[in-house]
């Protein structure tokens, strides 16, 4: 039994990671930005703490990751799954827009990690896993800023692996294809077929198939795992 806490918890991927935790027999609390029935429900169903935190604001993470050590005792699992996507031509982007995705994507995961590697460094164990995205490693045409946080989590993904492999601490990212979430919900029916079409394995994924790969990147079986790069999306990005 591990203690586990997940960004973004309330649907999508990170509820298919609550859940899937939970199911593992694990101890989780999981931080939400405003659908505060859904989180409840979630919460009253699987066990898990739900709390609400924007990940954008370090203070409200700070406090967050308190409550949570405070509930758990430590953290042994972090994943950073939270995350906003928004589909824009580049030349139309505001500085709002790039600000938003921004400080959710990159500020957030870098908010919430350090607070927690400072427990998990006390601790001398931990791991770590950031929900990054294919398009951060093949780019995506209309979601430019989008694409540049989730490329700079494969940076700190990198540069964290070594810094923290001497506090047996394994950091390693999940980078998910087109999987079935709200976040691809405005997508139209023809764009959802070609992006399948496009998959190698012809289909859009599901999310709990990417909470399996975060699954085994947080066992004991993946213990000499880090630094790495797991792309969990049909092949697309091959
Ligand atoms: P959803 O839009 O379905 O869910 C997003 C989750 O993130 C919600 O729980 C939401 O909380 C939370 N969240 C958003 N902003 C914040 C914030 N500022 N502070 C705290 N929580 C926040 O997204 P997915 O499940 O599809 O995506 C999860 C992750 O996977 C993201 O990082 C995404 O970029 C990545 N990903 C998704 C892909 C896909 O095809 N779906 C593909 C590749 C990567 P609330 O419910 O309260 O709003």
């Amino acid at each position: 039994m591990a203690n586990i806490l997940i960004t973004g918890g309330s649907r999508g991927i990170g509820e298919a990671l609550v859940k899937a935790f939970c199911n593992n027999q694990d101890r989780v609390v999981f931080l939400y930005r405003s659908q505060k029935e859904r989180a409840d429900a979630l919460a009253a169903k699987t066990g898990a703490l739900a709390l609400q935190a924007d990940v954008s604001d370090p203070w409200a993470v700070d406090a967050a990751i308190a409550s949570a050590v405070a509930h758990l005792g430590s953290i042994d699992v972090l994943v950073n799954n939270a995350g906003v996507s928004q589909i824009k031509l580049f030349t139309d982007l505001t500085d709002e827009d790039w600000e938003t995705v921004r400080s959710t994507n990159l500020d957030g995961a870098f908010y919430v990690t350090r607070a927690v590697a400072r427990q998990m460094v006390r601790q001398q164990s931990g791991r770590i896993v950031f929900i990054g995205s294919m398009w951060g490693k093949v780019g995506a045409s209309c979601e430019v800023h989008y694409s540049a946080t989730k490329a700079a989590l494969r940076g700190m993904t990198l540069a964290l692996a070594k810094e923290l492999g001497p506090s047996h601490i394994t950091v390693n990212c999940v980078e998910p294809g087109v999987i079935d979430t709200e976040m691809n919900a405005a997508l139209d029916a023809e764009t959802r077929s070609a992006l399948a079409e496009e998959t190698p394995l012809c289909r859009i994924g599901r999310p709990e198939e990417v909470a399996d790969a975060v699954l085994f990147l947080s066992s004991e079986k993946a213990s000499f795992i880090t630094g790495q790069i797991l792309g969990v999306d049909g092949g697309f990005a091959i």
